[in-house]
């Protein structure tokens, strides 16, 4: 554990907070094919992801997020590997730790399961809750500073995945993430969800950190995100942090292939204007490179 770990709380309320970029991209570019599980390189291609981890530090992150985003029972369970879940995580939560050192963060990454719960889908979400617990303790295990849950898009596995991570975290912070998309003149996520429908609900579960991240949005709805994101917030909590990882824009389609075509510089721009709606953590998600991470870390942190 890093010995600044106990403070994480209080830090990512300092502004700015810096967290890495994108994993996928990055694996992509390292020429992982898609559909391999990734999260399994943790265990067998160590090596690749801690190049990815230390590219994002010397880009000037503050905390890398470990690469564990499918690594609960039912997605490995999609690659036939559900019975390793706690030694994919451990050995995630390792690699990050021994990138980042002392000097800075790693945050253990938590995504969704991807099936919907009980009545729409087939997950049971006690047994869900036990499945997250197992990841969370894994990481913490390996040595994390704290716990993200991403890319979330249902409030009842969103509320679980809390429940989970809050029952293992201690006295070590929970940063909560969903996913939104434009709907007519607002915002939600894939399942419905409003602005204010996951801030009303995440809020009291007493989380460090709420936010966004993903989606399918210009770097303009961002911006336009992030203002009404930090009203609706502010209106419920002074004292939560407010997190963000946009993509790199929209994703282009050329060959097939989803191709995010956003520079560094507009990607900081963006980044600096969200900044400044009073997100106080930062980072990329998909499509974001190292380059995009060093451009708007440098952005921020002159102008703040
Ligand atoms: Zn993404």
């Amino acid at each position: 554990m890093s010995m600044l770990g106990t403070s994480l709380k209080e830090k990512i309320k300092q502004r700015p907070f810096i967290l890495d970029g994108a994993m996928g991209t990055q694996l992509i570019a390292h020429g992982i094919q898609v559909g391999e599980c990734n999260e399994y390189l943790n265990i067998d291609s160590a090596d690749i992801i801690s190049d990815i981890h230390m590219a994002y530090l010397l880009a000037g992150c503050d905390a890398v997020i470990t690469n564990t985003f499918g690594a609960n029972k039912y997605a490995l369970s999609r690659h036939g590997l559900a019975k390793d879940a706690a030694r994919i995580n451990e050995a995630g939560a390792q690699i990050a730790r021994r990138a980042a050192g002392e000097e800075k963060y790693v945050l253990g990454d938590i995504g969704p399961n991807g099936d919907f719960l009980k009545p729409l889908g087939a997950v049971n979400p006690d047994e869900l809750r036990d499945a997250f617990a197992v990841q969370a303790q894994a990481l913490l295990a390996g040595g994390v500073d704290g716990f993200i849950i991403e890319t979330m898009t249902a409030l009842d596995e969103t509320i679980v995945a809390i429940e989970a991570a809050k029952s293992i975290a201690g006295d070590l912070p929970v940063l909560v993430s969903m996913s939104f998309d434009k709907a007519g003149d607002s915002f939600k996520t894939m399942m419905g969800v409003s602005i204010e429908d996951a801030v009303s609900k995440i809020i009291p579960l007493n989380v460090d950190a709420i936010g966004f991240n993903c989606g399918t949005l210009s770097l303009d709805q961002y911006v336009a995100l992030s203002e009404e994101f930090v009203a609706s917030v502010r209106a419920l909590s002074d004292d939560v942090a407010i997190s963000a990882e946009p993509n790199a824009g929209k994703p282009e389609l050329v060959e097939g292939k989803a191709v995010y075509k956003v520079s560094p510089e507009d990607f900081a721009a963006a980044a600096e204007n969200i900044h400044s709606a009073g997100v106080k953590i930062i980072g990329g998600c998909c499509g974001t490179s190292p380059a995009h991470i060093e451009a708007m870390a440098k952005k921020i942190r002159t102008t703040s």
